[in-house]
């Protein structure tokens, strides 16, 4: 796809993120997709443009982050010929489960996978909407790697570069489609 074609699709995506100030508490401007998701053919661009870097990795199974990571991570595994693999908070999932609790900025938060998601080894590909401070796609990563499987990179609508979520990835192949 030519430079520029793709540069004004990220720009149609772009204007389709609402920032929503204040939400859900004081100081934290949320980037809200949903006007984006509710565009037949910004949400395929989107879709397009997050598989595109991973084609030719053969990833076996995109692992998709509780709850907007599912609405991108399920398409995404149709457009790469994957499956798909829910990492749910607590008690969600009905099976055998990994727990892992993270830190928040104030507080902890924990994520589940079942424990026979993935096989042994299998390259899997984590997907979410938004990195900010790496904290949930970090646990993410270490649930997938406790159950054996094998994470060849991240992928994000959009990744906010004022945020150490980044560094906090150490040397993880991350894609996204926009930074702010
Ligand atoms: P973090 O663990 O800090 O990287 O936060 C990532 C998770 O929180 C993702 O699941 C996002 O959906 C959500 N999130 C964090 N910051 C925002 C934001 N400014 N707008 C929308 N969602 C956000």
């Amino acid at each position: 796809m030519a430079e520029q074609q793709t540069d004004a699709r990220r720009k149609a995506i772009a204007a389709l993120i609402r920032d929503v100030p204040d939400f859900p508490t004081p100081g934290i401007v949320f980037k809200d997709i949903t006007p984006l998701l509710a565009d037949a053919a910004r949400f395929a661009d989107v879709i397009e443009l997050m598989a595109a870097p991973w084609r030719g990795e053969r990833i076996a199974q995109v692992v998709g982050v509780e709850s907007r990571g599912f609405i991108l991570g399920a398409p995404m595994a149709l457009a790469l010929g994957a499956g798909f693999v829910p990492v749910r908070k607590p008690g969600k999932l009905p099976s055998r489960t990994s727990r892992l609790e993270y830190a928040l900025e104030y507080g902890t938060d924990s994520l589940e996978i079942h424990q026979d998601a993935c096989e042994q080894g299998a390259r899997v590909l984590v997907i979410d909407d938004v990195l900010a401070t790496g904290g949930t796609a970090q646990a993410t990563c270490a649930l997938v790697e406790g159950i054996g499987a094998d994470v060849v990179g991240c992928g994000f609508l959009m990744v906010l570069d004022f945020l150490p979520g980044r560094q906090r990835m150490g040397g993880r192949r991350i894609e996204s489609v926009l930074s702010f």
